[in-house]
C-alpha cells in the first residue's frame, strides 16, 4: 500500500488550479531579470510571450493575470457594446465569469448547445447569426472553448474549430478561442497547440492549471489584437509591473509541462473506470483530465457524495445535483488514483 493510503493524506482532486510550482519554478521566479511591464521593460515577461506566440502561432501574445480577465480583454476588444456573442451554452464565460460579458462588454450572449461536441457546428453558427438593422446589433464574436471544462473536458479537434468559425467569418464575424486547457486538448488529439489557432483571431492559453504555473495565462493573436489588448488589459487592471517573477516560472510550465499531461489522462482514464466499476456511479470514459462522475443511480446527490469523500481525504466539486467532477494533474501520481479509489469504495 502507497504512503498516501496508510497515512490518510487528503488526494486533492477538485482541480488543475491547486497544482504547486516546482522547486525549478521557484528558483526561476528568484533569478528572474525584472523590468516595468507596463512599459514593456521586463525581459522575463516579453520573453514568455514570445515563447507563447511562437508556440501558439500567433504574430504577437500578452502576459494576463488570469484566463478569466483573457476572455474579457478578447471580448473587449473584438465587440462593440450591444453586439451579440454567440457561446456554447454551458461555457465558462457562461457559467463562471460573473456575466463579464454583459458587464464588461455590454455584450448580450447567445447560448448555443453543442450536445455532444465542446463546440457548436457550422449550422448551429449560421442559425445563431444576427444582421445589423434598426432592431438589432447585431453579432460581434464567436466564442469557442477547448477543452470543455463542464462537459469533461471534452476535446473539439482542430477541424471542428475550423468549421466554426469559418460559419463565423463568412458573415464577418472575429472568432475568440477560450483554450484555457488547450494544451490539454493538443496532448489528446496529438497535435501541435498551433494546429487550434490557425482560423481563429484569438487564443487563450491558461498557464496556472494543468501546466502548473504559479500565475497567469497568455492571450495571443495578431500584432494589431494585442495592442488592443494591452490597452484593455490596463483598463479592466491587469497592469502589471515587475511581473518577471511570476512569468519565468510560467514560461517553465509552458515549455516542460505540456507532454506530461499525458500521464494526467491516463490517470483520469484509469480513475473514471474504477469508479464505474464500484456500481452505481457512472464515470464515462474522459478524453484529457476531467472526471465527471454521475451519482443518479447511487441514490445519493453530489453534495453529499463529495462530503463523503471528503470524509476520508478525496476532494472533489459538484457540478450540478448529480455530477461531481475529479481533475487529475500534476500533484496527482497512479499511487494516489488507486488510494482514492480504494478510499472511495469503503463509503459507496
Ligand atoms: C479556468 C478556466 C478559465 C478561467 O481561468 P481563471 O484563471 O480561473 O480566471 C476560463 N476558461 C476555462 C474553460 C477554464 O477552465
Amino acid at each position: 500500500m502507497s504512503e498516501r493510503e496508510t497515512e490518510g493524506e487528503r488526494i486533492d482532486l477538485r482541480s488543475d488550479t491547486v497544482t504547486m510550482p516546482s522547486d525549478r519554478m521557484r528558483a526561476a521566479a528568484a533569478d528572474a531579470p525584472v523590468g516595468d511591464n507596463v512599459y514593456g521593460e521586463d525581459p522575463s515577461v516579453n520573453d514568455l510571450e514570445a515563447t507563447a506566440a511562437e508556440r501558439l502561432g500567433t504574430d504577437a501574445a500578452l502576459y494576463v493575470p488570469s484566463g478569466t480577465m483573457a476572455n474579457q480583454t478578447a471580448a473587449r476588444v473584438h465587440t462593440e457594446r450591444g453586439q451579440e456573442a454567440i457561446v456554447e451554452a454551458e461555457s465558462h464565460v457562461v457559467r463562471y465569469e460573473n456575466a463579464g460579458f454583459a458587464q464588461h462588454g455590454g455584450l448580450q450572449t447567445r447560448p448555443i448547445d453543442a450536445g455532444d461536441g465542446a463546440v457548436p457546428s457550422a449550422a448551429q453558427v449560421a442559425d445563431a447569426f444576427v444582421a445589423d438593422d434598426l432592431h438589432r446589433p447585431g453579432t460581434g464574436l464567436l466564442c469557442l472553448e477547448n477543452t470543455h471544462n463542464a462537459k469533461g473536458g471534452l476535446v473539439a479537434a482542430p477541424d471542428a474549430i475550423e468549421a466554426a468559425a469559418e460559419a463565423a467569418h463568412e458573415r464577418g464575424v472575429p472568432v475568440h478561442l477560450d483554450g484555457a486547457r488547450l494544451a490539454n486538448a493538443a496532448v489528446a488529439a496529438d497535435e501541435p497547440l498551433a494546429a487550434f489557432t490557425t482560423h481563429v483571431d484569438s487564443v487563450s492559453l491558461c498557464l496556472s492549471k494543468g501546466l502548473g504555473a504559479p500565475i497567469g495565462t497568455v492571450l495571443a493573436g495578431s500584432e494589431a489584437f494585442v495592442e488592443r489588448a494591452r490597452g484593455v488589459r490596463k483598463l479592466l487592471g491587469g497592469g502589471m509591473r515587475q511581473a518577471g517573477l511570476i512569468a519565468a516560472p510560467a514560461r517553465i510550465a509552458l515549455t516542460e509541462n505540456v507532454e506530461r499531461l499525458a500521464d494526467d489522462h491516463a490517470n483520469a482514464t484509469r480513475l473514471a473506470a474504477g469508479l464505474d466499476d464500484l456500481g452505481g456511479l457512472r464515470a464515462a470514459t474522459p478524453e484529457t483530465n476531467i472526471v465527471l462522475v454521475d451519482t443518479t443511480a447511487a441514490a445519493v446527490d453530489a453534495e453529499t457524495f463529495v462530503e463523503r469523500c471528503a470524509d476520508v481525504g478525496v476532494l472533489g466539486g459538484a457540478m450540478d445535483a448529480e455530477t461531481v467532477r475529479f481533475c487529475t494533474h500534476l500533484g496527482i501520481e497512479r499511487a494516489d488514483v488507486e488510494a482514492a479509489l480504494t478510499r472511495i469504495a469503503a463509503v459507496v
